[in-house]
């Protein structure tokens, strides 16, 4: 695990093969495929809230629960599922609608540099899509012209009205997130050695060992940090682009 600035540093890149191909020789790249989380990686909030807390805090008032909820799937009380479906019936029985979901929506910001970034990858050849346990407003209010191929979330939906009114929990959050990988790589016709991942929490652990390469971005948990490849630190996204030539 290096830290990239070091990277950035040394005479030989991390790809760096030995020797310079001639002017017009074709070169590989090493990866076909970069999955991104979201929280903390893509999307930013000031004060480091994902949007479930963000939203038991507007919706129902109370901090509490998150921690709570998250020791309760941990201790294996309760399924993922049963843990999204808490947070989301807890919304619709307080008759959330659009537009306050939208208002806690517009707490986050995309991380510096991260449209630039993921356009200038898929420009590059490669293959991108998102797995995460975000929901699927915080993509689609803050990242409407995405590259993504595709984008694995959990999603919640509304009626005419705009009323709250179903939620689908995501297969791929926590130990789903190797399991999409695998797919994803199928899907485009590669392999894991081939595919990276760029993520930052606890909810990213289950891929390390998974994903061919993983770039941990300001890491907010220790093993992560410890087991990623490759560590970027600082607030601009576009320090992939020197890892993902
Ligand atoms: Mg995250």
């Amino acid at each position: 695990m290096r830290a990239v600035n070091e990277v950035a540093a040394s005479e030989s890149m991390v790809y760096s093969t030995g020797f310079t191909p001639r002017p017009g020789t074709i070169t590989m790249k090493h990866y076909d495929l970069i999955c991104f989380d979201v929280d903390g990686t893509l999307v930013e909030h000031p004060r480091n809230k994902v949007i479930w807390e963000v939203l038991n805090i507007k919706i129902l008032g109370d901090d509490g629960i998150n921690k709570a909820r998250y020791k309760m799937y941990c201790d294996g009380a309760i399924t993922y599922d049963e843990w999204v479906r808490l947070d989301v019936q807890g919304w619709l029985d307080r008759g959330a609608t659009r537009d306050q979901i939208l208002e806690a929506v517009g707490e986050f910001n995309l991380i510096d540099g991260a449209m630039e970034t993921v356009h200038e990858l898929k420009r590059r050849g490669y293959r991108l899509a998102i797995i995460s346990g975000t929901l699927n407003v915080v993509i689609d209010a803050l990242f409407p012209d995405h590259p993504f191929e595709e984008v694995f979330s959990n999603k919640i939906f509304f009626d005419e009205r705009g009323r709250l009114a179903s939620w689908k929990a995501t297969p791929f959050d926590l130990h789903g997130k190797p399991v999409a990988l695998k797919a994803l790589a199928h899907e485009f016709g590669t392999t894991l050695e081939r595919s990276a991942f760029v993520g930052d929490g606890d909810n990213d652990v289950p891929l390390l060992g998974v994903a061919g390469y993983f770039v941990a971005f300001n890491p907010r948990s220790n093993e992560l940090e410890k087991g990623s490849d490759v560590v970027v630190r600082g607030r601009n996204l576009k320090k992939l682009l020197e890892i993902f030539e």
